[in-house]
């Protein structure tokens, strides 16, 4: 692409959500969100007496994390093994739980400093007798306090957020947009979703699932395709921070989704206590005759790792498990690549976003058809361009051509040095070319008017209406006209 294009278009652009002076994301202070800034060196706006630095991962700092680590390490040791691995299961537990009956929004700090606290254990097994539930409620909130404190770091690193001289922080401000999506998913308003139907499917749970065998995917695809919203919003959750995010990097089979499952079909509600061995013969019995997949090698991703957070939880010869953590983290699984025992990789919940992605023009034509707008039925394409919607108003002699975009970003596009490159000037999916690809269907349109008279619902000769084109997103661009 012409880069002197590329800079035209942006120019064009209304400022929201970048400095109109380089292009760079624009910040917010937090505190009174009215406060903007650039955070570019370079730019001629940028303001020297802030004292913004660029942060760096400083061995100080890194001396000072240790040290803090090692302190909650020696705590942890002083307790009896198998009291904090059940007291620490339990509790993440209670909040998947409380999330999932709506008596609570989601405890993410909570559920991140748990899930690694469990992962810790992997690493170092208890040697003390303490069984006080005082002092292991005193371990989580100091392990909690730790752990927000190396998000915070985290989003420095990435760019996510600023601090001035005077320690006043600065976030960018596209952020906001990414709440908006977080929101939609129910993620981080609990109260406003108990009314809406995102949590439909997830009612009728434990009745729509069923065994399945892992050579049919049919089988399992059924479910989990109704519930696909709900494993989107489970991988936004998971990826919330890049640290984080690392350890919930399971590589998926589809062999070991179905042991997951049928292990959930072989327990209670209450969590139970399966010895090791029973957890191998019931996963053996769900490798399909023909294929090969051997216990250890689902030990060590969802029990024994040392890098992946445990789904099950082992102290000695017994495991952990319950129906509340299984489906929880069923849901995520399911929402990444899976590999089946045929070795191809799949997506799952990939082919219903297209059917989400259908939906939401068929939801925009409804828009257009209440304001007296005549629509297309469905894409046209003529000399390979293609139209998502053409609207017609014969009152206003007036023609839409609009591009509907159906996506949700990714929570790492969220960081100072990889926004523009991924929502806005990525060659595939980033709004600019998008932008740009819609004028050019806009010039061929007008050129060509003769090619869409029978295509489209207009009376008259399409040189009678005025054609303007829209780009149509589901959340708040990054640039707008
Ligand atoms: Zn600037």
């Amino acid at each position: 692409m012409d880069p002197n294009f590329c800079r035209n278009e942006v120019e064009r652009t209304s400022f929201e959500f970048i400095c109109p002076f380089c292009f760079s994301p624009w910040y917010q202070e937090i505190r009174s969100t009215k406060f903007e800034i650039c955070v570019n060196p370079n730019c001629s706006i940028y303001d020297r007496a802030l004292g913004l630095k660029e942060p760096r991962a400083s061995e100080e700092l890194d001396t000072r994390r240790n040290s803090i680590h090692s302190e909650i390490i020696l705590r942890l040791s002083e307790f009896d093994n198998s009291f904090i691995r059940r007291y620490l299961y339990e509790t993440r537990r209670s909040i998947i739980y409380a999330w999932r009956t709506r008596t609570k929004g989601f405890d993410i700090p909570g559920f991140f400093a748990l899930s690694e606290l469990l992962l810790e254990l992997n690493h170092h097994s208890p040697i003390g007798k303490s069984t006080s539930v005082t002092e292991v409620r005193d371990l989580v909130k100091s392990y909690l306090e730790y752990s927000k404190q190396i998000n915070f770091l985290d989003d420095l690193l990435t760019l996510r957020i600023y601090m001035d001289r005077d320690q006043n922080v600065y976030r960018i401000k596209y952020w906001s947009a990414f709440n908006q999506m977080l929101e939609n998913y129910g993620i981080t308003h609990h109260t406003k979703v108990e009314s809406e139907d995102l949590f439909k499917y997830l009612d009728v749970d434990a009745k729509a699932i069923k065994p399945f065998d892992p050579t049919k995917l049919t089988d399992l695809s059924e479910y989990f395709k109704n519930t696909f919203l709900h494993s989107a919003r489970l991988r936004l959750l998971f990826g919330l921070h890049k640290r984080t995010s690392q350890i919930f990097k399971y590589k998926v089979y589809l062999i070991d989704v179905a042991a997951l499952v049928a292990l959930f079909f072989s327990i209670q509600q209450a969590t139970e206590c399966w010895p090791i061995d029973r957890l191998r013969e019931l996963f053996q019995r769900n490798v399909p005759v023909g294929y090969k997949r051997e216990f250890t090698e689902f030990r060590s991703q969802f029990i024994d790792s040392k890098e992946l957070s445990p789904i099950i939880l082992r102290s000695d010869d017994a495991c952990y498990v319950d129906r509340d953590t299984l489906l929880f983290f069923l849901h995520y699984l399911v929402g990444n690549e899976v590999e089946t025992p045929e070795g191809n990789k799949i997506q799952m919940i990939g082919d219903t976003k297209n059917v989400a992605a259908n939906s939401f023009e068929g939801w925009i034509g409804n828009e257009l058809v209440n304001k007296k707008y005549a629509v297309t039925s469905g894409p046209i394409e003529v000399a390979k361009h293609e139209y998502d919607v053409i609207a017609v108003n014969e009152d206003l002699k007036r023609i839409l051509l609009i591009e509907a975009k159906y996506k949700d970003f990714s929570p790492s596009a969220i960081s100072g040095r990889t926004l523009l490159e991924q929502e806005l000037y990525d060659d595939k999916e980033g709004l600019l070319i998008e932008a740009i690809r819609q004028l050019k269907r806009h010039d061929f349109f007008l050129s060509q008017p003769d090619r869409f008279t029978k295509l489209i619902p207009a009376i008259e000769r399409i040189g009678n209406y005025a054609v303007s084109s829209f780009v149509v997103t589901k959340y708040q661009p990054l640039i707008s006209k």
